[in-house]
């Protein structure tokens, strides 16, 4: 609809990446029908080739100026730079070559002999990449000319594009030190080691005709020391000889450059521009309009959400672009996104089951250049009118729409204020109350909820949502399953029960769908890692729960047993965290409204006798915000959130809770703030960390259940090893607050792995029973 408005004169509009799965996942099928050796390594070149094509195409009709390439990538980009410098670890035996998929696969997934590389979250995002592993003697050559060959598949195109790079200090402010090497070896020490690459590959761009580079250098936003800072001026200063008679756009996102740091990349001498992130960058407009901005370079103004799937207020963001102008000067400022668009969903073309008044209010990936472009024609005197104006009409019917506001909710919500929601009676006591009710023996079993979920599970949940089977076929098999799992947990003598959570497909979305406030996407996936993407349910409205939504099968699964049966919950906050929020309010007030609804079926859970309940809180550490300053705000109020779903129940009434990690040793005060009653944790992966919390000295009076087994991995534990690991525990922690359950839930495991694994963990269970 715009590209035939757009060609004559390209805005300065820029777009700092772009999803590469594609608008129905095409990739992540491409690469599992590859790795499953059902399609050739041509086919999978194919459907990349095709999915660049169409993504570039789609950014130079929109009339975008400075498009993005090799922010495509076959797994993660942070694995494409360790390819390009060609840092792969020993284990792959890489022999020097360029860089095939081989290796490449090999380093991301593992292979029959050797494991994986490891990841981790990128930034605060759900994005995970692969960690690079350096050393002293990691030997750096040019390995991969991914960078290169995208540029010339662009202009072969006809499309000029601005080949993007995850920038050098970046790369090794990421890194850690590969196996074997001293643990406080520093890989930023290695910067004068791959700036040799980095010039060689920006000669090879120049040579084909770049004239922008991109260097992605998101660390600059993090609380840095002031020799890392230094990287930057150093590793700039010495590629800018080699950069000369290139154009060089520094790009940070996800939060406000510190002060210091702005100072430093703004007075780069071989720097042409600086992105900026305006939307988690709260700060970011303040800064600039006090520190300046120095004459002759452009600023790329991310005023475009790429975190979010709401369209942007573009009136405000017009302002915002004003008052930027006014510092930088007319034709120095360039329009941009926030950060790179693959954290946001692809096209709300294909989603046709939304409601059409939430879809207005909404724009994917491919609707955010749209608008980028339209505030740069905006910015230059050709502002589309009919586009704002619908625009401001949209806004302004999310405003006031009756279904994002309920009155009755916002009043409880501020109806919290000034009350810490804390139970009456401390912990202690309330696990004596509890123990004299449920009369557990010490050491007692328990496991996470979910049990194997298997085919047939899956067709009966997806064939009563399609309606080919009645409400009572469906309870009728899931009565049968929820039985099963009792049997076997009596059989296999756990002390407390879970009903195996065989109704749910995501422990998010189960309650999202039940809940007022959400509403669901068929296509708005995001990729997590490799091929793996997750479709975040999108929070819009006052989020209030309008009925019971476990209590049925919670109630039917207790009456199996006279064992104590687990209210199974997802927290607040991992629900939260898990979700695309409304961003026209903050997100503790979304959090809270969530904690109302949660709080509400817990009481509805005890009122149907229900003793034991577990409110989840996987992705609590999640939402921590990058910098130091802004962590302890947050978590102060998701910690009260999830005091507030169960500051109301009875003493006698237990509440667990469950996290997915053990890296605690800098929250752990706020863990102990949550006041569980129990809290089991994922632990058997890095048994030490965990426990040297408590070595150090940290009080913990709560019930805790750290991992004994990991349930990732396919392997059978045996009942020496689980004893081992629990002495291990026993050693640093009091005998009668600790529980025995496995990491996590047993959702992805086999019935062949779970029984014997159990099996192995109640007699581990057992054994030290008798030691004691
Ligand atoms: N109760 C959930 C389960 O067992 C917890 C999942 C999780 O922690 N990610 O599946
Ligand atoms: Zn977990």
């Amino acid at each position: 609809m715009f590209s035939s408005l757009s060609i004559s004169r390209k805005m300065a509009s820029h777009i700092v990446g772009y999803p590469r799965m594609g608008p129905k996942r095409e990739l992540k099928f491409a690469l599992e029908s590859f790795w499953d050796g059902k399609s050739s390594a041509d086919d999978l070149q194919k459907v990349a080739t095709d999915l660049r094509c169409s993504i570039w195409k789609q950014m130079a009709d929109a009339g975008i100026k400075y498009i993005p390439s090799n922010t495509f990538s076959y797994y993660d980009q942070v694995l494409d730079t360790t390819a390009m410098l060609g840092a792969v670890p020993e284990r792959y035996n890489y022999t020097g070559a360029e860089i095939g998929f081989d290796i490449y696969f090999s380093m991301a997934r593992g292979n029959a002999s050797v494991p994986a590389m490891e990841m981790t979250k990128w930034f605060d995002t759900n994005y995970h990449f692969i960690v690079p592993e350096l050393g002293p003697n990691t030997k750096f050559t040019y390995s991969s000319h991914k960078a290169v060959s995208e540029y010339k598949e662009a202009k072969a195109l006809g499309i000029e594009t601005v080949p993007v790079l995850i920038g050098p200090v970046t790369y090794l402010l990421l890194s850690k030190p590969a196996k074997g090497v001293e643990k406080s070896f520093s890989p930023l020490s290695l910067l004068g080691n791959i700036l040799p690459i980095y010039k060689e590959v920006t000669a090879e761009l120049k040579a084909a005709g770049a004239s922008w580079i991109q260097f992605d250098e998101p660390t600059l936003v993090m609380d840095l020391e002031s020799h890392q800072l230094e990287a930057f001026t150093k590793a700039y200063t010495e590629l800018e000889s080699s950069l000369s008679g290139l154009n060089v756009l520094i790009e940070t996102y996800f939060a406000d450059v510190p002060a210091e740091a702005y100072k430093t990349i703004t007075s780069l001498k071989g720097i042409s521009g600086v992105g900026l992130d305006l939307i988690r960058g709260t700060k970011t407009l303040d800064l600039v309009k006090s520190a300046g901005f120095p004459a002759g370079k452009y600023l790329f103004a991310g005023v475009v959400d790429g975190r979010n799937i709401w369209a942007n207020d573009l009136a405000s963001s017009l302002s915002t672009l004003q008052a930027l102008e006014a510092i930088v000067g007319k034709d120095k400022l360039v329009v941009s996104t926030s950060c790179s668009l693959m954290h946001t969903a692809v096209d709300l073309v294909n989603e046709t089951k939304l409601d059409s008044e939430i879809k207005s209010w909404l724009a994917f990936a491919a609707q955010k250049v749209v608008e980028v472009n339209a505030l740069a024609k905006a910015l230059a005197g050709q502002k589309d009118e009919a586009f704002f104006s619908a625009n401001a009409a949209a806004q302004s019917s999310r405003k006031s729409s009756p279904r994002v506001t309920n009155e009755e909710v916002q009043k409880a919500a501020a109806a919290l204020k000034g009350s810490d929601h804390r139970r009456v009676t401390n912990v202690s006591a309330r696990l004596d109350a509890q123990q004299k009710k449920l009369n557990l023996p010490i050491l007692p079993t328990t496991t996470i909820g979910s049990f194997p979920q298997t085919m047939d599970l899956r067709r009966v949940r997806r064939e009563y949502k399609a309606n080919k089977i009645s409400e009572e076929e469906y309870v009728k098999a899931i009565k049968e399953e929820i039985s099963k799992v009792v049997k076997l947990q009596e059989e296999l003598d756990i002390d407390v029960l879970v009903h195996g959570e065989p109704e749910r497909n995501d422990m998010v979305e189960y309650f999202g769908e039940q809940l007022s406030g959400f509403a669901f996407t068929v296509n708005g996936w995001v990729q997590s890692y490799g091929s793996r993407c997750v479709k975040p349910p999108i929070i819009y409205g006052d989020v209030s729960r309008p009925k019971a939504m476990t209590v049925f099968w919670s109630k039917m699964a207790q009456s199996m047993t006279a064992r104590p049966m687990k209210g199974m919950l997802t927290g607040p906050v991992t629900i939260l965290n898990w979700s695309f929020v409304r961003n026209d309010q903050p997100r503790f007030e979304t959090c809270y409204q969530i904690a109302l609804a949660i709080k509400k079926e817990v009481e509805d859970l005890e009122a149907a006798g229900i003793q034991v309940i577990q409110i989840d809180e996987a992705a609590l550490r999640e939402g921590l915000p990058l910098r130091k300053s802004e962590q302890a705000f947050y978590l102060d109020w998701a910690v009260h959130s999830f005091r507030i779903t169960n500051c109301g129940v009875q003493d006698t009434t237990q509440i667990h809770t469950h996290m997915c990690y053990s890296n605690f040793n800098d929250i752990i005060h706020s863990i102990i703030g949550m006041d569980a009653d129990v809290i089991t944790i994922e632990n058997s992966r890095s048994d030490e960390k965990l426990l040297s919390v408590f070595r150090e000295g940290v009080k913990y009076g709560a019930g805790i259940g750290p991992g004994v087994y990991d349930i990732h991995s396919p392997r059978i534990p045996s009942t020496e090893e689980i004893a081992d690991r629990i002495n291990k525990m026993l050693a640093v922690l009091e005998t009668n607050i600790l529980w025995v359950n496995p990491d996590c839930g047993l959702k992805t495991r086999k019935y062949g792995e779970v029984k014997p694994a159990l099996t192995n963990m109640v007699s581990a269970a057992k054994l030290l029973r008798t030691q004691l």
